[in-house]
């Protein structure tokens, strides 16, 4: 097992309707360091791409994202799920399905953040549907900018998701793949990767 793996088994908690809780380190409270070995883990796996951008959507993304940025020394931009007062001017943007909210969202980028010499790694906490992912990629389309690569902290194996992605061609990184999860004993079992 890898370091996410081990502490996927130790704190994550697997709840009915398909979902792995894990906001003891990922997505309520943040455990830095972790998101530090899983920046360098990214920044090995994607050595040979000319990234320097990070693509991420809001909300628990953010915190990942900026460390995978500190590793690759490039900025990161995340899209945002609702119209705000403070972006001006032109946007991407493109409609989201939440898999945990179970709700449609449009996700929204200002054009002056995204540019065709862009070359982007997208990085997210959970890979599911791959909905949020084939928006994201959708908006980086939209400015003309390339994919280099998408990097996920945990995706679960047994949604259609990142067959999804990984057929449309683009590098995908996971670094803990859930092959399957019982809410009746909290087993989670990995994909050997
Ligand atoms: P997708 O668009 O791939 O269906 O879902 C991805 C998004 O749904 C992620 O950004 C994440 O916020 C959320 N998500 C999907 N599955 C889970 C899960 O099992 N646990 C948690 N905490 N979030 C999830």
């Amino acid at each position: 097992m890898n370091f996410l793996e081990e502490k996927i088994v130790k704190e994550g908690v697997v709840k009915k309707g398909n979902i792995l809780k894990v906001d003891s380190f990922l997505n309520h409270q943040m455990d830095v360091k972790l998101f530090r070995q899983m920046g360098e883990e990214f920044k090995k796996r994607f050595a040979d791409k000319p990234i320097n951008k990070i693509l991420t959507v809001e909300a628990s993304g953010i915190g990942i994202a900026c460390i995978v940025a500190e590793c690759f020394d490039v900025p990161v931009v995340f899209a945002k799920k609702s119209k705000s007062v403070n972006i001006d001017g032109e946007v991407y943007n493109a409609e989201v399905e939440s898999f945990t909210h179970k709700c449609k969202n449009q996700v929204l980028v200002s054009k002056k953040f995204l540019n065709p010499e862009d070359h982007i790694l997208i990085i997210d906490d959970f890979l599911a549907n791959g909905c949020a992912l084939q928006g994201l990629i959708s908006i980086v389309s939209q400015a003309g900018g390339t994919v280099e690569g998408i990097g996920i902290a945990i995706e679960k194996g047994f949604q259609q998701g990142g067959k999804i992605i990984r057929n449309l061609g683009f590098q995908l990184e996971s670094l803990a793949i859930v092959e399957s999860m019982d809410a009746s004993d909290g087993s989670v079992v990995f994909r050997e990767q």
